[in-house]
C-alpha cells in the first residue's frame, strides 16, 4: 500500500466518528500524492505524514456557567494545537451547538496549510465549544466566555497560541474573552485577535476575510482576461465573511443577488442592500426574513435552495458541507464560471470534483478565505510593535497577500502538471513550507 493510503487508513481507524476530520485529511493527502510519491522513502522514514495528521496537543475541558434564572449549564471547550512548525498556533474559536472534537480537528488541520499560504509566521490551531450564543443575554455570553477563558488561559499566549473569532465568536465574545485573560494573567498582550479597536484590534480585521475573498477572485479573473465589474454573484451566509464579501463585491461593481442564514435565504434582484443586512445581523441579531421589511422587492425562502439562483460567481460563506453534489450540478447548469470558498470546507468532496471536471474555476477556502487569518497576523505585528496601522495600510497589505496566494497556488499546481487545479496547488504550496520547517527542526 502506498504511504499516503496507509496514513489515510490509519487516520480513519484511530479517529473514529470524526467524519469531517477524515474528509479534510483525505482531501489534503490525496492532492499531496505527487509530492509524497516523488520522495516516499524519506517521508515514510521520518513519519512526516503521521506527525502532520496528529495534533501536537489537544485540550478538552468543561465550561460551567450560570444562566439568568440561576440554572447551571455545562458545555465542552476545545483547543487543538495542531502544528507550530512555522509559528505560534493561530486559529479561531467556534461557538456553535454542532461543535465536537472532529470538527475542531478538521478546522485545525486546514488551518496549518492556510496559515502557511499567507507567507506569515503562524502555525495551525483551532478551538471552540458546543455552546450556542443564539438567544443568550449579554450577561450569559459574558459568563460563558469568562468560564471558557478561566481554563484556556493556561495554554495560550502571544508567542504560543493566539486564538481569534469564528462562527458565533464576534467582537463581543472576543472582548469578554480578552478581559478575562488580562484579569487572570495580569498582562496586556496580543493573545487574541479580532479585538476591539480601543484595545489593540486592527483596522480592516472585521472586513478582512470577505474583502480578501474578493481580492483573490479579482486576481483569478484578471489572469483569465476578465473582471468582476458587471458580474452577478450568489453568496451564502449572512455573518462576518458573507457581509464583507457582499460589500466588496458591490464596491467592485458586481451585483450580489442572495444571502442565507440557518433558517432560509433571500433573493434581491436589485442587489443586496448591505446596510440593511448589517442592521439585521450585526445590530439587531435577527433572522433574514426581516430583510423584506427593508426591501419589498426581495424574496425570502425558508430552508435551502440558494444554489438554484443563476450567477457568474458563487461564494459559499456560511459553513462546512453546505454545497453538495446536487448544488454543484445546479451551479454548472447555470453556467457559473467561478466558485470561491469564503467558509471553511463548504463544498463536499464530490461537489468539488464535479465543479472542477465541468470547467468551473474553483478556489478552495484555505486559499480564498486566508485574508482573515493573514490580517490577524498583521494585528499580532501591530501589537508587538505597540502601533496601529491605518485602514488603507492594512487593506493594501491584505490585497498584496491575497494576490500573492493566488500566484503561489497557481505556480504550485503548474509545477506538478496540474494546471488550474487550485485545490492541489493550495495543498502543495501550504505543505511544502511546513514540511521544510518540520524537516529542519528534527523529530519533534
Ligand atoms: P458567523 O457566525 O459570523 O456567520 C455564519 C453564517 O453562517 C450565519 O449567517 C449563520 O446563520 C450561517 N450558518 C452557521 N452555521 C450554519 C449551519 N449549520 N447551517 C446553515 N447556516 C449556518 O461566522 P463567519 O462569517 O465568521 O464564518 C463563516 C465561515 O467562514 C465559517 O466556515 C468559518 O470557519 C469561516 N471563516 C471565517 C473567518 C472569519 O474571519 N470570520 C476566517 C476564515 C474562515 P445564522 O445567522 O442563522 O446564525
Amino acid at each position: 500500500m502506498s504511504y499516503v493510503d496507509e496514513v489515510i487508513a490509519q487516520v480513519i481507524k484511530e479517529n473514529p466518528a470524526e467524519p469531517e476530520f477524515h474528509q479534510a485529511v483525505l482531501e489534503v493527502l490525496e492532492s499531496l500524492r505527487p509530492v509524497i510519491e516523488a520522495n516516499e522513502e524519506k517521508f515514510r522514514r521520518d513519519a512526516l505524514l503521521e506527525r502532520l495528521v496528529n495534533p501536537e496537543r489537544q485540550l478538552k475541558f468543561r465550561v460551567p456557567w450560570i444562566d439568568d434564572n440561576g440554572q447551571v449549564h455545562v458545555n465542552t471547550g476545545y483547543r487543538v494545537q495542531f502544528n507550530s512548525a512555522i509559528g505560534p498556533y493561530k486559529g479561531g474559536l467556534r461557538l456553535h451547538p454542532s461543535v465536537n472534537l472532529g470538527i475542531i480537528k478538521f478546522l485545525g488541520f486546514e488551518q496549518i496549510f492556510k496559515n502557511s499560504l499567507t507567507g506569515l509566521p503562524i502555525g495551525g490551531g483551532k478551538g471552540g465549544s458546543d455552546f450556542d450564543p443564539k438567544g443568550k443575554s449579554d450577561r450569559e455570553i459574558m459568563a460563558f466566555c469568562q468560564s471558557f477563558m478561566s481554563e484556556l488561559f493556561k495554554y495560550i499566549g502571544a508567542d504560543t497560541d493566539v486564538p481569534a473569532g469564528d462562527i458565533g465568536t464576534g467582537a463581543r465574545e472576543i472582548g469578554y474573552l480578552y478581559g478575562q485573560y488580562k484579569r487572570l494573567k495580569g498582562m496586556f498582550e496580543g493573545v487574541l485577535t479580532g479585538k476591539g479597536l480601543s484595545f489593540g484590534g486592527s483596522l480592516t480585521r472585521t472586513e478582512a476575510t470577505g474583502y480578501g475573498l474578493l481580492y483573490i477572485v479579482e486576481e483569478l479573473l484578471k489572469c483569465h482576461g476578465q473582471e468582476i465589474a458587471g458580474k452577478t454573484v450568489v453568496v451564502s451566509g449572512a455573518g462576518n465573511v458573507a457581509i464583507y464579501a457582499i460589500e466588496k463585491a458591490q464596491q467592485l461593481g458586481a451585483k450580489v443577488l442572495t444571502a442565507t442564514d440557518s433558517t432560509g435565504w433571500i433573493y434581491d434582484p436589485d442587489g443586496i442592500d448591505v446596510a440593511a443586512l448589517k442592521e439585521i445581523k450585526e445590530v439587531r441579531r435577527q433572522r433574514l426574513s426581516e430583510y423584506k421589511n427593508y426591501r419589498p422587492n426581495s424574496e425570502y425562502h425558508e430552508g435551502k435552495g440558494v444554489w438554484s439562483v443563476k450567477a457568474d460567481i458563487v461564494l459559499p460563506c456560511a459553513t462546512q458541507n453546505e454545497l453538495d453534489l446536487e448544488g454543484a450540478k445546479q451551479i454548472v447548469a447555470n453556467g457559473t464560471k467561478v466558485v470561491a470558498e469564503g467558509a471553511n470546507m463548504p463544498t463536499t468532496v464530490e461537489a468539488t470534483e464535479y465543479l472542477q471536471k465541468n470547467g468551473v474555476l474553483f478556489l478552495p477556502g484555505k486559499a480564498a478565505n486566508a485574508g482573515g487569518v493573514a490580517t490577524s497576523a498583521l494585528e499580532m505585528s501591530q501589537n508587538s510593535e505597540r502601533m496601529s496601522w491605518s485602514f488603507d495600510k492594512v487593506d493594501a497589505k491584505l490585497k498584496g497577500i491575497m494576490v500573492g496566494i493566488y500566484h503561489n497556488i497557481d505556480d504550485a499546481a503548474k509545477k506538478y502538471g496540474l494546471d488550474g487545479n487550485y485545490v492541489a496547488g493550495a495543498n502543495i504550496a501550504g505543505f511544502e513550507k511546513v514540511a521544510d520547517a518540520m524537516n529542519a527542526q528534527g523529530i519533534v
